[in-house]
Formats: structure tokens, sequence, C-alpha cells
């Protein structure tokens, strides 16, 4: 495989992960993390199900990857600087953070985060802002951004469907344009 299609490929199981959560009813953002040509770790959102605003894709592979002594046999300063993130949505300000702290090698995701991106959206989190220690890495958009952003756009057309009073959504119309 060529680069671009390896990527897309990952990006791929990024989205099978979106989703699981959007079928699970959470905002459908979805991770891999690739080391060796091998996914060490997937996950999607569970903000929801958890009732914690910090359980972001990112962070429960995160934890995973961090907690298998198989994974990361030793305390280092960055376990993660082999490891390549794809993720459907660029991280937000908190994620990008951590990313960072961890020594991330490098970031591939699909679609802008406009309200909260920490690779440039909102704050450049990954490069922009100067870190005393932690190396920059770098963060690049728009792998399977189509299918990232129509994700998003199914799940908030059909939220709150299961509220006690279901208000009428009859203007909601799944918006297909993309710009
Ligand atoms: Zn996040």
């Amino acid at each position: 495989m060529n680069t671009m299609d390896t990527h897309l490929y990952w990006m791929q199981e990024a989205m099978t992960m979106a989703e699981e959560a959007l079928v699970a009813g959470e905002v459908p953002v979805g991770c891999v993390f690739v080391r060796d040509e091998k996914v060490i770790a997937k996950a999607r959102n569970r903000t929801n199900q958890l009732r914690n605003a910090t359980r972001h894709a990112e962070l429960e592979a995160i934890d995973e990857i961090l907690s298998d002594k198989t994974l990361t046999p030793q305390v280092v300063k960055y376990p993660l600087s082999t490891t390549t993130l794809y993720v459907t949505v660029e991280p937000c300000i908190m994620c990008a953070s951590a990313l960072r702290q961890l020594g991330i090698r490098e970031v591939f995701y699909g679609c802008g985060n406009e309200r909260f991106g920490g690779c440039g959206s909102v704050l450049g989190v990954n490069s922009d802002l100067e870190h005393p220690a932690h190396p920059a890495y770098n963060a690049i958009g728009g792998y399977c951004r189509e299918d990232a952003i129509m994700i998003l756009r199914r799940f908030y057309l059909t939220e709150n469907t299961n509220a006690p009073v279901p208000k009428l959504k009859t203007n909601r119309v799944l918006k297909t344009e993309i710009s």
C-alpha cells in the first residue's frame, strides 16, 4: 500500500469505532493508535455512558495502552513516541495536550473541530503553542473527512429522540452537501 492508502485504511478502522459510538448513542468519534503497522488500541467516545466529559476516544485508548504491560513495559517520558493516532475528528484541546505530554509521534484526523479543536481550529496545542519541555507533533486533517462529518450530522439529527417529551424535529433534514 502507498502512504495515502495506508492512512485511509487506518482511518476506516477509526470510522468503524465512530459507528460503534453512534449505535451506543454517543457523539460519534472513534480512533485507533498504530505502532509498527499494527493497531495497538482502538476506542470511541464514552462520555454519556460513563457520565464523564473527559472520556473521549483518545483518552480511552491511551488508558488501555498505558495500563497494558506488554504495550508499555516501562515508565518512560514519552510512551507514545513510536505511535501514530488516527482519529475521525480533530483532537480537542484536552486530548491534544495529553497527546503532546505523552510524546505522540503524529496525528491524522478526519474533519476539523471548530468548537473544541486543539490542533489548530481553536488552539494549536500540537505545535503552534510553545512548550518548554514537550516536543511539538504534526496533526494532519482531511482523511475520510466527509464520512466523519456525515456521521456527526447523523448523530445530531437524531439526538434527544429518547427524551421524555420528544420535540418535533420536522425541520430537521440531513444535509449532504459539504463545503
Ligand atoms: Zn478530546
